[in-house]
């Protein structure tokens, strides 16, 4: 299973007539926030495989007010889980809160409740299949890991004990852009979770499911 990863910026390669070519054998892109809707409608509808995102900080909010703020042909995984192409998956978007009142933004203590409003579905995924899940998309790095300093930056803390309970195979995120003052590798195997930071995308090779 061959995944196409996407985050925060728009590369020229991927936004390209002959992504397509670039890119054959893609089964599945998933979108980890923060880049133009039109971005990840040309990739869906050039590449022709599913595509799941999480929303950004800088992604306007969907909600019954807005409905309008989706990428067309593409899956909001937000909050949600979905099994796609025999693998499970599932998204936490937004980043730290750093302006009052503003979409995809939260507090530690609200991506707390968001992540336990999230764990039953993935620990109810977990008993009908038999397997863990394979993959977690988040714009957001967890606390601690890939993160920054400035409070825009800081990962979630709640994303710690998330990935102890749920045990994804992948934890994929963005936000945090490599080139800044993350000098770590962008790859931290956390237990049995490796940890990637897509921006501003990554080809990723998924084994078949393990148990
Ligand atoms: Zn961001």
């Amino acid at each position: 299973m061959k995944i196409l990863a996407v985050s925060d910026t728009v590369v020229d390669k991927l936004y390209s007539p002959r992504v397509g070519e670039y890119f054959r054998g893609v089964d599945l892109v998933l979108g980890c926030g923060d880049l133009p809707y039109e971005y990840l409608e040309f990739l869906v509808s050039s590449l022709n495989v599913p595509l799941l995102y999480v929303p950004g900080n800088h992604d306007p909010a969907y909600n019954e007010h807005n409905p309008s703020a989706r990428a067309e042909g593409c899956e909001n995984l937000d909050r949600r889980v979905a099994r796609v192409k025999g693998l499970t998956v599932a998204g936490l978007g937004g980043c730290h809160r750093y302006q009052p009142g503003r979409a995809n933004q939260y507090s530690q203590p609200e991506m707390y409740a968001r992540a336990a409003a999230l764990l039953p579905a993935l620990l109810w995924q977990r008993l009908r299949s038999g397997a863990r899940t394979d993959i977690l998309i988040a714009h957001s790095p967890p606390r601690g890991i890939h993160d920054d300093d400035d409070l825009p930056h800081h990962g979630f803390s709640a994303f710690l004990p998330l990935l102890r309970l749920a045990r994804p195979r992948y934890f994929l995120h963005g936000h945090t852009l490599v080139y800044k003052s993350n000098l770590e590798p962008p790859v931290t195997q956390v237990g049995p979770t490796t940890v990637v930071n897509i921006s501003p995308y990554r080809l990723i090779e998924v084994a078949p499911h393990v148990r």
